[in-house]
């Protein structure tokens, strides 16, 4: 079935989106992204991720071509219009189409877009019972890693490693110590205390990571926000990723070794249990 996108204020079938091949986003990934999950309809952490966005825009002095209500409101009509239960709306917004000028030109338009991607039983994940695998690879991005920019083709190559390695995703290594997943923020738990690097430029500020701390802290867990080393991570009871497409999903093993007994461990169930429930409770 052909999805309904939405594209610089238009509604369009999927086949009729286009964007100019000037379109910098094209030419120099000079672009920023937010996924929001849709779960029974709802969107989750919407306002996260739109001050997220907005935090991004300003980052790179790029305009918001909409309010955050225009924003919301094109958000559940391609949740309706494409009539999707449980999923994602992947936007997209870049400086827009401009003669090839590294300078950033002045009177471009933004561009954007939106498409949504159906995935149903998103939240009953197979690997959610199970845990992942990861490898660790070396953390060869660029260092504003706070800025959602659409740069992903060395997270994608570090997928494929882990894919290649017979894993499910990589974390990557920085000067010995754990930055983050090729999608999504990586926490450890010893001896109950939850461990997960500090906010900075070296890892992008995840909207499940807020939202996951502030419920850690609510259950009385012990919550740690530093770097950690990749030897801790072996050494843990317990490891897990967060982002907004899995939400809380552990991690049983890495690099072929196990994490604790190798079983999902109790803290990271216990957060995905609280984290899906208060953030259904909360959904738009
Ligand atoms: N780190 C990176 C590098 C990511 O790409 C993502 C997902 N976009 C995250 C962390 C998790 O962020 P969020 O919880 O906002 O999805």
């Amino acid at each position: 079935m052909s999805r309904t996108v939405y594209v610089n204020g238009a509604y369009v079938p999927e086949e009729e989106a286009t964007v100019s091949v000037f379109d910098r986003g094209f030419l120099f990934a000079d672009g920023v992204y937010e996924v929001t999950s849709v779960l029974g309809g709802k969107l989750i952490d919407f306002d996260g991720h739109a001050v997220r966005l907005e935090r991004s825009l300003n980052e790179l002095e790029m305009k918001n071509p909409t309010s955050k209500d225009e924003l919301l409101e094109i958000h559940r009509q391609l949740v309706e219009r494409n009539d999707i239960d449980d999923g994602l709306v992947y936007l997209q917004i870049t400086r827009g189409a401009a003669d090839r000028d590294f300078a950033y030109p002045k009177d471009a338009e933004p561009t954007i877009v939106l498409f949504t991607q159906a995935k149903r039983g998103l939240a009953d994940s197979p690997l959610a019972q199970t845990g992942m695998k990861v490898i660790s690879i070396e953390d060869q991005r660029w260092g504003r890693r706070d800025i959602k920019t659409v740069q992903l083709l060395y997270p994608s190559m570090g997928k494929m490693m882990a894919k290649a390695a017979g894993a499910d995703d990589a974390w990557m290594v920085e000067d010995g110590f754990v930055t983050e997943g090729t999608s999504n923020n990586a926490y450890i738990v010893k001896d109950g205390v939850l461990i997960t690097r500090h906010l900075g430029n070296e890892i992008l500020h995840g909207i499940t990571r807020k939202a996951v701390l502030k419920f850690a802290e609510e259950a009385q867990i012990k919550v740690e926000e530093r770097p950690f080393t990749l030897a801790e991570a072996q050494d843990a009871d317990e490891a897990f990723i967060t982002s907004a497409s899995t939400f809380v999903m552990p991690v049983v093993e890495i690099d072929g070794g196990p994490v604790g007994t190798g079983e999902v461990g109790e803290v990271a169930r216990r957060l995905r249990e609280i984290y899906l429930s208060e953030s259904l409770k909360a959904a738009v």
